[in-house]
């Protein structure tokens, strides 16, 4: 693939002044640098290939070769990537740079430091996912849950230190947990090398957890899930995540409840939804059923005479807990689903087919057939 020009990448002619190169580049980057544009592919390319100008470009020597031998120069083709990594700023003025580019990065540099640092020393917060069935999730329950997780080192009470000694300031990034390196225009903030963030460093590193104060452990609590509790749910146990860094806050552990999907009932928020089946015979002369209820316990249902399938029964009460109600619940529908019956005996057969002549002189039996049949007569009159 054949390279654009440098001096067309960025706009300038090739007498163009050190000053013109500078201007040309910063507007670009503005232009196209990718926390502006996130996403977007097209503007990251152009932000690396004015990058990589701009790295060749300002550098006279540089800048001599390429205006000599282009691209094709040993040494020139391979690209100036924006791979500078800490090579360091050759007298641009830092600060005003850093000022433009502000935004990018969230306000001012001091207040990111702050932020950097606090959130390296304390702990994480974890997420554990927990399933229970809908029985549990109608009475509540408690549940032991055990995990492994980073926690205070006993051996040196989470300081760090074989001999407890305080951590003392980082000589790398003096304490603040990032270095900055200047990559083209731009201050990129990484985290310190040395203490990995945290801005202190420990002598005598404990042997058990090589100086970070916490090791792996494994924990069991006990949640106390509510009566009613409903799917993506959480509970919170504050300060029950990770360890923080040498006796920092420890984070969060989060329970995330989920529920199992039950064989009959369904939950449709408070209520429980039940698909019933039913013998055509019940349904044509009413009766009483028994059925199960999310409680565990069985409740008479009384079958209308004449009921039809996809009637919905409604049994108020007899749904799904409601959280911190003092036990106020849901109501739970039934839906009647009516069967055929199939492989019937002749005797069935027989007094089916007297029954069925019966019908045939009985208008009022069935008025949704005998409606529908009158319209289709009509239709062919
Ligand atoms: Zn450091
Ligand atoms: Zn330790």
């Amino acid at each position: 693939m054949s390279k654009r020009d440098y001096y067309e990448v960025l706009g300038v002619s090739k007498k163009a002044s050190a000053e013109d190169i500078k201007k040309a580049y910063r507007k670009l980057a503005m232009q196209y640098h990718p926390d502006r544009n996130p996403g977007d592919k097209e503007a990251e390319k152009k932000f690396k290939e004015a990058t990589e100008a701009y790295e060749v470009l300002k550098d006279d020597d540089k800048r001599a070769g390429y205006d000599r031998f282009g691209h094709q120069e040993q040494g020139f083709g391979g690209g100036y990537s924006s791979r500078t990594g800490g090579a360091g700023f050759d007298g641009f003025d830092f600060n005003d740079i850093f000022s433009n580019f502000g935004d990018f990065f969230g306000g001012n540099g001091n207040e990111q430091r702050t932020r950097k640092k606090a959130s390296a020393q304390r702990g994480s917060d974890v997420r554990y996912n927990l399933e229970i069935s809908l029985e549990e999730a109608f009475a509540g329950c408690s549940e032991n849950i055990t995990f492994t997780i980073p926690s205070n080192c006993d051996s040196c009470g989470g300081t760090g230190s074989s001999d407890k000694s305080k951590p003392t300031t980082c000589p790398t990034c003096g304490g603040s947990g990032v270095i900055r390196v200047q990559q083209g225009f731009f201050i990129v903030e990484k985290t310190c090398h040395t203490c990995g963030g945290s801005g202190e460093v420990v002598k005598n590193p404990c042997k058990k957890c090589h100086g970070h104060g916490r090791v792996n452990k494994e924990r069991t609590l006990t949640a106390k899930i509510p009566a009613g509790v409903e799917e993506g749910n959480r509970i919170r146990f504050a300060g029950q995540g990770e360890a923080g860094l040498r006796g920092a806050q420890a984070g969060d552990l989060y329970v995330y409840v989920t529920i199992r999907k039950h064989q009959f009932f369904i939950r449709k928020d408070e209520d429980i939804h039940f698909e019933m089946p039913l013998r055509v015979t019940t349904a044509c002369l009413g009766g009483s059923i028994e059925i199960p209820t999310i409680d565990g316990s069985k409740v008479k249902l009384q079958i209308p005479e004449g009921s039809q399938n996809g009637d919905i029964l409604r049994l108020k009460s007899k749904g799904m807990s409601v959280v911190n109600s003092g036990g106020r619940r849901g109501d739970m529908f039934v839906k009647l689903n009516i069967e055929v019956p199939v492989k019937l005996s002749s005797e069935e057969k027989d007094l089916l087919q007297k029954l069925d002549k019966i019908m045939a002189n009985k208008a009022s039996s069935n008025p949704k057939s005998e409606s529908f049949f009158k319209k289709v007569g009509d239709f062919f009159k």
